[in-house]
């Protein structure tokens, strides 16, 4: 493998000041951007620390025994995170998304949990919490997070064969006590239960069949992501990428599918259903997703907004800045203030870097200079 040369500019730092002192925006929960696109989904990276070194997100050469994690002060505490939470869902937000990092490493996330389980939507329904996690903690941590009022998890699994998993995530933990951590969420109760595995094309790929086998009729739904050029440490390149059109042909060569409608707007994983001996979605035997952001772009009805561990403002996965909403949280500012700056920011928001990818040469996919923030940062 040739030599990958990273320059290291600490992207945490470069920030964009959010909006102070601006005309008030009421919280009617119909915020719009100029796209016309919903703010309906908010993704919280509790930590910038994992214990995986997941090549596509976080790769050993970068993050390695010397790489400067944030403070724990520069966090934001659970209460400035449920307070800011408070205020996106007056706006319209119905999911929240836990990510990291690790999310399970932040201590006593099941508190976080609980605080936001308190909140409403615009229309009084509880809210959609979930998490991300790579499993490794949760068979220690399921029923606590259930009990605080998790609904359901998606655990990232990149294989089951214990060396390919261990080529992808580049630590040495057995795919047994991910699957256990998946069982264990199972027991809880969590539903609605999805593994996520990313597919880099001359790594993993041999896996897509024995994950879909094992899969199958297990209710845990399966979807394969394409490998994204997020950040800017992972070397990433087109070549590397297995096109969702070529997953989903080659397992329906074997487990023949048909195709789902979206189970809601704005998302990012296209549905396919194991066909029963009729040719129909036979529902016992479950589902796949693939999420397409290199192929298939899906930033037309894209509804999410991330706020990274020190609370800044991302307004897409491939953003370079985000909007320092932290310094207006600890300046002072009252809930109005805060509330219209989340609203002028979202009202401004034009994002939408895969439509545009896809009209470059993938390969030399980031303008000069721009330089996307990384994944472990904002979260998936
Ligand atoms: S590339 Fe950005 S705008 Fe497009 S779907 Fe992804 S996060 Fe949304």
């Amino acid at each position: 493998m040739s030599e990958r040369v990273i320059p290291l500019i600490d992207q945490r730092i470069a920030s964009l000041a959010a909006p102070s002192h601006v005309q008030p925006i009421a919280a009617t929960g119909l915020l719009g951007d100029t796209l016309g696109r919903p703010l309906r989904d908010l993704r919280i990276s509790v930590t910038d620390r994992c214990n995986f070194r997941c090549s596509y997100c976080m790769p050993k050469e970068v993050f390695d025994k010397d790489y400067q994690y944030l403070p724990h002060q520069s966090l934001l505490s659970f209460e400035e995170i449920t307070r800011t939470a408070r205020l996106f869902v007056a706006h319209g937000v119905q999911k929240i998304r836990l990510t990291g990092g690790e999310p399970l490493l932040r201590k006593n996330i099941e508190v976080l949990i609980e605080q936001l389980a308190q909140l409403r939507t615009v229309d009084g329904q509880p809210l959609d919490i979930t998490l991300t996690t790579n499993g490794s903690l949760l068979r220690r941590k399921a029923q606590a997070l259930k009990d605080a009022g998790l609904q359901r998890v998606t655990v990232s699994l990149d294989g089951l064969d214990d060396a390919t998993f261990r080529t992808m995530n580049d630590v040495d933990f057995p795919v047994a006590d991910v699957l256990d951590g998946i069982a264990a969420a199972r027991e809880t109760g969590l539903r609605n239960i999805k593994v996520n595995m990313v597919v880099k094309r001359g790594t993993n790929e041999q896996e897509i069949l024995p994950m879909a086998r094992h899969f199958q009729g297990s209710g845990v739904t399966l979807r394969f992501i394409e490998y994204m050029d997020v950040g800017a440490t992972n070397g990433w390149r087109m070549h590397e990428v297995m096109p969702s059109e070529q997953v989903v042909r080659h397992i329906h060569a074997q487990m023949p599918l048909v195709q789902l409608e979206p189970s809601a707007p704005g998302e990012t994983a296209e549905r396919w259903g194991y066909a029963g001996a009729n040719g129909l979605h036979d529902p016992s035997l479950g589902e796949i997703g693939v999420i397409s952001s290199v192929t298939q772009a899906f930033c037309g009805d894209c509804n999410r907004a991330r706020l990274s561990t020190e609370g800044k403002l991302y307004l897409c996965l491939f953003a370079s800045q985000g909007y320092d909403l932290r310094a207006l949280i600890r300046g002072g500012a009252d809930d109005q203030a805060l509330s219209s700056a989340i609203a002028h920011i979202w009202q401004g928001r034009s994002d939408r870097y895969s439509e545009l990818r896809s009209a470059m040469d993938p390969d030399q996919s980031a303008p000069a200079g721009a330089r996307r923030v990384e994944m472990s940062y904002i979260g998936g």
